[in-house]
C-alpha cells in the first residue's frame, strides 16, 4: 500500500529524480525522500522528504476515505541530509 513515484509526482505537482534508499532501509514506508526536479514548472534541485497519509480500513469504516490505500493527506519539506541515516543528499 504505497503511492508510485508517479502519483506522488502527480499529488505533489512536482517532478522527482531519484529516490534516496537508506544503505539499512530504515525509512518508514509512509515516507519518502526524493530529489525534486521541477515544482509547479519550476526548475528546482534539493531534496525532500515526503510524508503520505494513506487510507486504512479503518479510515474507510469511519467514513474519512473511499477506499484503503487513498492519499488522505501529502506533506513534504527541504532536506540536505537524510534523517534516518545523516547522509549529505548531493546537489550535483
Ligand atoms: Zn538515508
Amino acid at each position: 500500500m504505497s503511492l508510485s513515484q508517479s502519483e506522488l509526482e502527480l499529488e505533489s505537482g512536482s517532478a522527482l529524480g531519484e529516490p534516496h534508499i537508506c544503505a539499512e532501509n530504515e525509512i518508514p514506508e509512509h515516507l519518502r525522500i526524493h530529489r525534486v526536479l521541477e515544482i509547479d514548472g519550476d526548475a528546482k534541485n534539493h531534496w525532500e522528504v515526503f510524508s503520505l497519509w494513506l487510507a486504512t480500513g479503518e479510515d474507510v469504516l469511519s467514513g474519512e476515505a473511499e477506499e484503503e490505500g487513498e492519499l488522505l493527506n501529502l506533506s513534504s519539506m527541504k532536506i540536505n541530509f537524510c534523517p534516518f541515516c545523516g547522509a549529505a543528499l548531493n546537489t550535483n
